[in-house]
């Protein structure tokens, strides 16, 4: 399936998550040596779920590794939210037959390692591929048409490209725009995964199911054969101002921000006493993540709040993009990622954006909830589907 590597072309990503793998899957497809160089100790993902909108069955495929990737997925039947005060259903949207139909995919729920392990194992047993963890990127020298990347051993890598998929706080991104750090919202979100068993039995629904609270909101959703429950709970923090990744978190903290809503879906908080806690940044979208054969893919391109659940949807969709380009010029690669950056700005910013306008939404309280519970309550599937179609119809033509 690969493309000969034979004119030696080779490429450098800084970064082994879920957009780093899927690049240099595209990356050695469209004929390139690639090296990915990541800073823990072990590629891996952490321990939670992951929601998969229908447009990333499309970029799954174009890679070609929808099969593994989508083993252990868990096909929904819906997407629900429920009003958090009152515990009344307020809208729901079917993800059974028909939204397959006219989305021509499902939607799916699925564990984090069981998305990025099969990636891994696919780059791991690709001779054109070294994966090098414990190799932190603190810099890189262009040069004529050869990039030289650094990192913290005292290394130097050398290849005819960089790609920061180095995530929200990406070092590529710090010379490409030199933005700062990521803009705090405020939202704080904890992450859990309970052990079926532990989740009350008339909540374990095959659904998505979003519970909406003033200034608060919780999701949950089946993992793993239905072996576990996904469970992320997000609340306005009024001081909280330093971005935090997957910090120990405060049991008590997060119950104290949900006191307000019913016993049923509080009680799914009570449960877990092993909370992961992220206080949560996106960037404001920017016109260029380019420069000559520098770019960014993935978090460090388009950190977004993860309202739309479409943060990893769009790294992968980014690796399906940036193969296209560079298979297209080989030769080219300033002007591949020219192309590239150009047929995913707008789409990754409409995310950003959108996902800012959801979070209000998701946490509308007085006047403002009703009006939300009224508008999205009167919407029928086919409305859902019209309104969704930018997002999730992405690449349907193409599969
Ligand atoms: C609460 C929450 C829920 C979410 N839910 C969903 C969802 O349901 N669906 C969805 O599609 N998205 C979701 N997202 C978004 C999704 O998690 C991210 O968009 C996605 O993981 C980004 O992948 P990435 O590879 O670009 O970045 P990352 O996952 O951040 O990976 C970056 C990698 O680079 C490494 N790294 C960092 N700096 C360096 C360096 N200097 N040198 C070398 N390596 C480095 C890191 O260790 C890491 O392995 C959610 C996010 C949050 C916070």
């Amino acid at each position: 399936m690969n493309a000969p590597s034979s004119k030696g072309r080779s490429v450098v990503i800084a970064g082994g998550g879920i957009g780093g793998m899927a690049a240099a899957i595209g990356l050695s497809r469209a004929g390139f040596r690639v090296t990915v160089l990541e800073r823990a100790a072990e590629f891996g993902e952490i321990g939670a779920g992951i929601q998969l909108g229908p447009n990333v069955f499309h970029a799954l495929k174009t890679l070609g590794v929808a099969e593994q990737t989508l083993a252990n997925a868990v096909y929904i039947d819906k997407l629900i939210m429920m009003d958090g005060m009152t515990g009344d259903k307020v809208a729901e949207i079917p993800v059974d037959e028909p939204f397959r139909k006219h989305f021509r995919n499902p939607y799916a729920v699925i564990h984090r390692a069981d998305l990025h392990s099969p990636l891994h194992a696919v780059n791991l047993a690709d001779p054109n591929v070294t994966l090098l963890p414990n190799r932190e990127v603190t810099g890189f020298v262009q040069t004529g048409d050869q990039v030289e990347v650094h990192t913290s051993t005292g290394e130097r890598f050398t290849g005819d490209a960089l790609i920061g998929a180095d995530g929200v706080r990406s070092r590529v991104r710090e010379s490409i725009v030199g933005d700062g750090g990521p803009r705090i919202s405020g939202h704080v979100a904890y992450r859990a995964v309970l052990p079926i068993e532990e989740m009350p039995e008339d909540l374990r629904w095959n659904a998505a199911c979003l519970w909406a609270g003033p200034k608060c909101h919780m999701v949950h959703y089946p993992l793993r054969g239905w072996k576990l429950f996904n469970i992320v709970a997000t609340f306005h923090h009024p001081t909280r101002t330093t971005e935090g990744h997957n910090e120990p978190g405060d049991r008590d903290e997060l119950l104290s921000y949900f006191g307000h809503l019913p016993a049923k879906p509080r009680g799914i908080l009570e449960k877990s006493r092993n909370w992961r806690r992220w206080v949560l940044g996106d960037r404001d979208p920017v016109g260029n993540w380019s420069d000559g054969n520098v770019t960014l893919l993935g978090d460090a391109a388009h950190p977004t709040h993860q309202y739309f659940a479409q943060g990893a949807c769009m790294a992968i969709e980014d690796a399906v993009t940036m193969m296209q380009e560079v298979r297209a010029t080989p030769d080219d690669l300033p002007g591949a990622f020219l192309r590239y950056q150009e047929k995913r700005i707008t789409r990754t910013a409409r995310i950003v954006l959108s996902s800012r306008e959801l979070g209000r939404l998701y946490h509308a309280a007085g006047v403002e909830r009703l009006v939300r519970n009224d508008i999205l309550g009167s919407k029928t599937p086919a409305d859902f589907y019209h309104s969704l179609d930018w997002i999730y119809g992405y690449g349907r033509d193409a599969a």
